[in-house]
């Protein structure tokens, strides 16, 4: 059985995506930019799905900006204005402790070469950011205040709402990365006074390579990619038209179902949640519950096991899941995010993410609850860890 429930580190370009893209690969292949009538057919595909991205968000069509990626529009994001308010005087950056490596290696490239302040804001043991905490932090010199909407790892769904009229109140641009949550959730950019918000189409069944800045009318930041004159001078590079295109339909797709979907996958969720705290002692959820929660994600930490670990005995069994950890394959360091948790580094390292999505069915969620508890129970068995772990609790 092939199972895969890693939706978060990417999902597959669905069909209709696909044939709305394959016309514009070979077909019409005009450069948006030339000025004869071919390459209109370039320039409206383009403008189309500017409308359909803009559409899901309640953002208007001249407030979006496709980008190369979430990265790139997160880079853009916090570069473009702390260069922007350097000009001021201001240079203060507030974000969080489990942001996305795009957010915080930006963050720390922006302290180490333009010498921006930053403030990293702590999170509780289910990794809220607290609202009270962003207003405490906010200084004369603070030019951006960037929280994530939803975190990759655990899910968890921070007040955005909150923070954004706060920010609106203090007059301070407010950014959101969503590339999570704009897979998941409905968001309406114009109720939640976001400033700024960044996408990204392969995490909702569109293709990679391609993201959206979302800019509200008056945002300017200075411009990351410099070139030509693409995105009405905002953004250059020749436009990755089939791309683009697919986005625009993936999003238009995903906002169309998307109520359907979060209770299927809610309900699938909670099923694999109680389901393992049922069938496996000692399994440790993390990040929130309900609907604080993103609906496809599942993150438990297993005492004594390893994460890596776990997931080549589940590739075995043809499952496909994650530690939950951005750089997990190249990094032995525990995850940032359940550090930031509270989680003790051997928790931290022992961590799985399942994350579900529309290639899950029930079948699925039975299968991985029939192969895992086995799979933990045997690893403990040999863990020298789990031996003094039961010691400690008097239970050997
Ligand atoms: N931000 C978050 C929260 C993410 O989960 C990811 C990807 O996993 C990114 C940014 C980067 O997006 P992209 O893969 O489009 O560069």
């Amino acid at each position: 059985m092939f199972v895969y429930m890693d939706h978060t580190a990417t999902t597959p370009t669905s069909p209709e995506v696909l044939n709305a893209m394959m016309p514009y690969f070979s077909e019409n292949f005009g450069n948006p930019s030339s000025v004869y009538s071919f390459s209109r057919k370039s320039r409206a595909a383009i403008e189309k799905a500017r409308a359909q991205v803009a559409n899901a968000l309640n953002a208007d069509t001249s407030e979006i900006y496709f980008t190369g990626s979430g990265t790139e529009a997160d880079n853009w994001a916090l570069k473009g204005t702390l260069e922007k308010a350097k000009i001021a005087g201001k240079n203060h950056l507030i974000t969080t402790k489990i942001e996305h490596h795009a957010i915080l290696h930006t963050a720390e490239y922006l302290h180490k070469v333009e010498g921006v302040d930053v403030t990293y804001l702590p999170v509780d043991s289910e990794g809220f950011v607290k609202v009270e905490d962003v207003e405490n932090a906010i200084t004369d010199k603070t030019a951006l205040v960037s929280v994530m909407f939803a975190n990759n790892e655990v899910g968890t769904i921070e007040p955005i709402a909150e923070i954004g009229a706060l920010c609106r109140a203090k007059k301070i641009p407010f950014h959101t990365d969503a590339v999570q949550a704009a897979a998941h959730l409905n968001i309406d950019v114009k109720a939640m006074n976001i400033d700024m918000l960044s996408m990204s189409a392969h995490k909702m069944y569109g293709p990679k390579g391609v993201g959206a800045l979302f800019l509200r009318k008056g945002m300017r930041p200075e411009n990351f990619v410099h070139g030509g004159a693409q995105e009405k001078g905002h953004r250059a590079s020749t436009e990755n038209i089939a791309g683009i295109v697919g986005f625009g339909e993936a999003m238009e797709i995903l906002k169309s179902r998307l109520d359907d979907d979060l209770k299927i996958n809610s309900a699938r969720r909670d099923k694999l949640i109680s389901g393992i705290l049922a069938k496996i002692p000692h399994a440790k959820l993390n990040g929130a519950t309900g609907d604080k929660r993103l609906p496809n994600n599942i993150n438990f930490s297993f005492i004594g096991v390893e994460g890596e670990t776990l997931l080549l005995d589940l590739d075995a069994k043809g499952i496909s899941a994650s530690t939950g950890s951005a750089c997990s394959s190249e990094s032995l360091d525990p995850s940032h995010v359940l550090l930031a948790l509270g989680l003790k580094h051997e928790m931290a390292h022992g961590s799985l993410r399942f994350t579900i999505g529309r290639l899950t069915d029930d079948s699925q969620i039975d299968y991985v609850l029939d192969v895992l508890p086995e799979i933990v129970s045997r690893r403990r068995e040999m863990s020298p860890l789990w031996e003094d772990y039961l010691k400690s609790k008097g239970e050997k």
